[in-house]
């Protein structure tokens, strides 16, 4: 069966989209951390981060990269953290989290937003890339 994450790829499902390439597409996590919590994702539906082949590993990295640093500019934050957990959904997703404190990185603390705020936010990162 398709992840949650695939059919959002086939537009299946809604989400706040960032950035999208041929190859990988990056979205606002529907149940942050902080406001700007962003996951990126190759389109390729695989499980486990390094079960990816490099290529597409690399590709993941530079294009979590180019988000993040939009990322950071359009988000007030100390800086922008990486983490990849993948508990919960099985296809591979980079979180990209806007940190202000170590608290923001615990995946404890959600922050509440409204459809608007997550149309606001993520039109913000989109005007940095
Ligand atoms: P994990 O697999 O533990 O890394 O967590 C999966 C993450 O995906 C969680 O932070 C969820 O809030 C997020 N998530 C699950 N479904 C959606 C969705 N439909 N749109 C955006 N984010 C989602």
């Amino acid at each position: 069966m398709a992840s949650i994450f695939t059919k959002i790829i086939n537009g299946e499902i809604p989400c706040y989209k960032i950035a999208e390439t041929d190859d990988f597409l990056a979205f606002l996590d529907i149940n942050p951390n902080a406001k700007g919590h962003t996951l990126c994702i190759p389109k390729k539906e695989v499980d486990k981060l390094f079960d990816l082949d490099e290529v597409t590993y690399m590709g993941l990295m530079a294009f979590s990269r180019t988000v993040a640093l939009a990322i950071e500019k359009a988000v007030p934050c100390k800086r922008v953290g990486m983490t990849v957990i993948g508990l919960e959904v099985p296809h591979v997703h980079v979180h990209l989290i806007p940190l202000t404190s170590m608290d923001d990185a615990r995946f404890i603390t959600k922050s509440a937003h409204t459809p608007e705020d997550f149309e606001a936010v993520a039109k913000a990162i989109r005007a940095q890339l």
